[in-house]
C-alpha cells in the first residue's frame, strides 16, 4: 500500500490523466506525469510534469526513479516505453497494452476467452480487402490495426465495388462486417492489486461520427439483459491479464446478445459520470487500486445520469448552460478546440425521478 505522500507517475497528459490526478491529490498522493510535447492538460495539476519523447530512455529512468507506482491514461504509450518502468511499480502489467494496441491480437484474444467480436479479417493490400468482402459480405469497416481513436483511422466499405476503389493505407489493417446492433454499452470495472472485481452499472452509449457523444443511465432494458454475459467476458480479460486498476470493455448489444467491439486498459469516457453519479468514481477507483488500497463503492447514486461530451468550440458557451442546478461541467482546459477535439463534458444528475 502507497504511504501518503507517495509519487504516482501518469504516463499521458490528457483530460484522463488530468482527472486521475484530482483523485491523487485527494487519497494524499503526489503526481508527476510524463508524455511527448503536446496539449499536456494535466502538468497544471501536477507536482512535476517531463515532456520527453516515448523512447528518451534517461529521461524514462529520471521519472521512474522519482516515482512509487506508474500507471498510464493513454492507451497508445509504446509497450517498449511501459515496460521500461521497473516490473513492481507498473500498474496494470504492460501486457493490457500489448493485447489491446492491435485490433488483431485484441479479437483473437477476446475469442480465447469466449468472447464474440463482429466477423473479421486481416488486410494487408487491396486484394485482402477483396477477398475479406467476398468472404464475409458488407457492409463493413476497415481499421487499421493500430492508433485508431474517436473513429479515425476506419473507411466504411458498402459492397466489393467500393472495395476494389478504396486505396488501402500502407499499414496493416483488419476489416470486419457491420453490426446490426439495438445499442452500445460498456462495461466498466476495477480489478485491486489482489484480485477483488467491482463493475460500475452500464450506461447506453451513444456515438455520432465515431466519436462517444453521449452516455445514459438506466441504460434501458436490451442493454440490462445482456449485462450479465458482458461482465463475465470482462471478468475474464480481467482475470487473464491479471490487471490492476480500471480495465473498459466496449459492446454493441444484438438480437443474439452482446458482440465484443473493444477494451481500453484504461478509465474511459462512458465512465465519467461516475465522478457525481457513483459513490466512488472510475478516476478514485483507479488510483486506489494502483496504491494498493481497497476499494471504494462503486454503486451509482443517482436515479439518471447522462453525460455528454462538448466537442470543439462549444466549450466557450459551456458555463452559460449551468441554469440547471443538476448539471455539472467538467472543463479539459485545452488551448486548441478544434473541431471534434474533446473539450470537455457535463454530467447531468437526477437524483430522485418523482421531484
Ligand atoms: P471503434 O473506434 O472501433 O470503437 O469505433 C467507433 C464507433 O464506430 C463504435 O462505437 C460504433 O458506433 C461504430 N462501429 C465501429 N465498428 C463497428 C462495427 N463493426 N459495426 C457497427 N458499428 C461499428
Amino acid at each position: 500500500m502507497l504511504k501518503r505522500g507517495s509519487t504516482i507517475g501518469i504516463l499521458g497528459g490528457g483530460q484522463l490523466g488530468r482527472m486521475m490526478a484530482t483523485s491523487a491529490a485527494q487519497l494524499g498522493y503526489r503526481v508527476i506525469g510524463y508524455a511527448p510535447e503536446g496539449d499536456n492538460v494535466m502538468d497544471s495539476l501536477a507536482e512535476g510534469f517531463v515532456t520527453a519523447d516515448w523512447d528518451d530512455s534517461a529521461a524514462l529512468a529520471d521519472f521512474a526513479a522519482r516515482c512509487d507506482a506508474v500507471t498510464w491514461e493513454f492507451e497508445n504509450v509504446p509497450v517498449a516505453t511501459a515496460c521500461s518502468i521497473p516490473g513492481q511499480a507498473i500498474f496494470p502489467d504492460p501486457r493490457a497494452l500489448e493485447t489491446a494496441q492491435d485490433r488483431l491480437n485484441e479479437k483473437r484474444f477476446i475469442e480465447d476467452l469466449g468472447g464474440r467480436p463482429a466477423s473479421y479479417a486481416k488486410v494487408d493490400s487491396t486484394h485482402d480487402l477483396i477477398a475479406a468482402v467476398d468472404r464475409l459480405g458488407a457492409p463493413g469497416i476497415l481499421k487499421t490495426r493500430r492508433d485508431g481513436y474517436d473513429g479515425k483511422g476506419q473507411w466504411r466499405i458498402g459492397n466489393g465495388r467500393e472495395a476494389e476503389a478504396l486505396r488501402v493505407p500502407d499499414t496493416p489493417c483488419i476489416y470486419e462486417t457491420f453490426v446490426e446492433f439495438d445499442a452500445e454499452f460498456s462495461v466498466i470495472l476495477v480489478r485491486s492489486r489482489d484480485g477483488e472485481i467491482r463493475f460500475w452499472d452500464s450506461t447506453r452509449n451513444e456515438h455520432r461520427d465515431g466519436i462517444l457523444a453521449a452516455s445514459h443511465f438506466p441504460a434501458g432494458e436490451v442493454i440490462s439483459a445482456q449485462i450479465d454475459e458482458a461482465r463475465e467476458l470482462a471478468r475474464k480479460v480481467a482475470d487473464a491479464l491479471e490487471y490492476v486498476g480500471v480495465l473498459t470493455l466496449e459492446f454493441f448489444a444484438t438480437h443474439e446478445g452482446p458482440i465484443f467491439n473493444e477494451m481500453a486498459p484504461r478509465v474511459h469516457n462512458s465512465g465519467h459520470w461516475t465522478i457525481e453519479g457513483a459513490a466512488t468514481s472510475q478516476f478514485e477507483n483507479h488510483i486506489r487500486a494502483v496504491a494498493g488500497l481497497p476499494l471504494g463503492d462503486t454503486r451509482t447514486t443517482a436515479a439518471e445520469v447522462e453525460m455528454r461530451n462538448i466537442l470543439g468550440s462549444d466549450i466557450e458557451n459551456a458555463h452559460a448552460t449551468l441554469t440547471d442546478a443538476r448539471l455539472h461541467l467538467h472543463d479539459y482546459g485545452k488551448a486548441e478546440a478544434s473541431e471534434g477535439r474533446k473539450m470537455g463534458h457535463v454530467t447531468l444528475i437526477t437524483l430522485d425521478t418523482r421531484s
